[in-house]
């Protein structure tokens, strides 16, 4: 099976052949066209495609999903899988990140991207929700896919920190024994995944951009960017278990939220003591990076090493406080000093997701792509026609920075002006 192509929508905007991981698409006489022996099924071109031009066939042997706020009655097959020590693991879960009160979207994300595993599993979709007083959590969970919830409800993990948090979720995973576990690759999964990956003694790909399985060995690929980012790396743990595979915010698309679902709810009584941890939170201190609030802005403003100078900064500025947009860049405009590190988008920088995302004087290297590439509408300004980022973009603008934009940015004040 490999996706197909509606050749009638199809724009030739090429999205897709960027997107590919397997290089199965390419541009010919400006249609896409599909190499059925290198699609992996994955999907991922039929996220970014604006035309809704390609789609998955459905396979006549997988379930539809269940769009139902009632429990899933009756259960798939579990064909559980066994690690080289002969145990017997089973499941997908996913780490639901439930920090200061706040649940990170992520995690969210992942019920959408384990559900699809779970499928090609045929097994259950858990999250695991951790914290202290957190039963609103696990309606979402439900809401958002989970059949299962296993819940770790301790005063000990009231406030994140390494040690209880990766005690404790390593006691539910030596219990249950889950084929696979994702977590988002935020600060708290970038710190506690390695630790439980590390007691567990087992494989962890972190940063990954597509999961599947593969149907033969029901094995989790995890593809990740390696080498800089010029080549993308499958990396599988054949031997070891659980599977573990970390995913950054914005990679991967939310799932229908449906208000009422329900699921299994598993609490565990934890056996953790306040008195065998070193560290204490003594004050949360809100991030005031723009970082941290780049991954959720709808608009986006990016600069690369075309807008020039400190001073055509205020160009980007301007067409940015006119639409409401945030201003980001490329690792180019951060080593110039025009913007901070933490305004950096791709690779080393932040990954974002927006409605839309304009681009200044960017060349479209692989490194700024990948975490780029998925915004909703990518608006492309550059004076060299072949700039790689027109590939991704929906709409391209040949031209100088220096008269386009402040000419943009003068048409738009007015039009919205005019609306308001
Ligand atoms: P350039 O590639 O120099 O492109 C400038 C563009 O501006 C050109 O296309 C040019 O045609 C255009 N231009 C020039 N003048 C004008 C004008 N007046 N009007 C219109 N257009 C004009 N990069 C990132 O962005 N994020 C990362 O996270 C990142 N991580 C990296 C990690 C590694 C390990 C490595 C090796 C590299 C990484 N990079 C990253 C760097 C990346 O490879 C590129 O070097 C960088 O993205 C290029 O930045 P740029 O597009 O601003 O500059």
């Amino acid at each position: 099976m490999a996706v197909i192509v509606d050749k009638a929508k199809c724009i030739g905007c090429g999205a897709c052949t960027v997107e590919c991981p397997f290089e199965a698409l390419e541009l010919v006489d400006g249609i896409a066209v599909v190499d059925a022996e290198k699609c992996k099924d994955c999907t991922k071109c039929t996220k970014v495609c604006p035309a809704d031009a390609l789609s998955m066939p459905e396979r006549a042997d997988k379930p539809k999903a269940k769009a139902s706020a009632e429990p899933v009655a009756e259960k798939k097959a579990v064909k559980p899988s066994q690690a080289a020590d002969g145990e017997v693991w089973s499941g997908v879960w996913v780490l639901v990140e439930y920090i200061n009160e706040n649940v990170s979207t992520v995690s969210w994300e992942l019920l959408g991207e384990g559900r699809k595993l779970a499928d090609a599993l045929g097994c259950d979709l858990c999250a695991v929700v951790t914290g202290y007083q957190v039963d609103h959590v696990i309606d979402e969970a439900f809401a958002y896919g989970a059949e299962k919830a296993y819940v770790l409800d301790n005063p000990v993990l009231k406030d994140y920190r390494s040690d209880p948090y990766a005690d404790a979720i390593t006691e539910l995973v030596r219990k249950y024994k889950p084929e696979i576990i994702l977590c988002g690759a935020t600060s708290m999964g970038r710190d506690v995944f390695p630790s439980i990956a590390t007691k567990m003694q087992t494989g962890l790909t972190a940063d990954c951009t597509v999961l599947e399985i593969d149907p033969e060995t029901r094995l989790l690929k995890m593809t990740r960017p390696a080498f800089g980012g010029n080549i993308m790396a499958t990396i599988q743990c054949r031997t070891h278990r659980p599977q573990m595979s970390t995913v950054r915010p914005r990679v991967m698309a939310m799932p229908e939220r449906i208000e009422g679902r329900k699921g299994q709810i598993i609490r565990e009584e934890l056996t953790l003591n306040e008195a065998n941890y070193r560290t204490k939170v003594v004050e949360f201190i809100p991030s005031t990076a723009k970082s941290a609030f780049l991954d959720k802005a709808e608009i986006i403003v990016a600069v690369g090493l075309g807008i020039g100078s400190q001073k055509n900064m205020a160009i980007a500025e301007e067409l940015a406080d006119a639409i409401g947009g945030t201003i980001a860049g490329t690792r180019g405009a951060v080593e110039a000093g025009w913007i901070s590190h933490d305004q950096q988008v791709g690779q080393t920088g932040v990954t974002v997701r927006p409605k839309i995302y304009i681009a200044l004087g960017i060349s479209g290297a692989i490194q700024h792509l990948v975490g780029m590439q998925t915004s909703d509408y990518i608006i492309a300004v550059n004076n060299d026609p072949e700039a790689a980022i027109f590939n991704v973009a929906n709409y391209g603008i040949v031209g100088d920075i220096l008269q386009v934009v402040p000419a943009l940015t003068a048409e738009l004040k007015m039009r919205l002006g005019a609306a308001k």
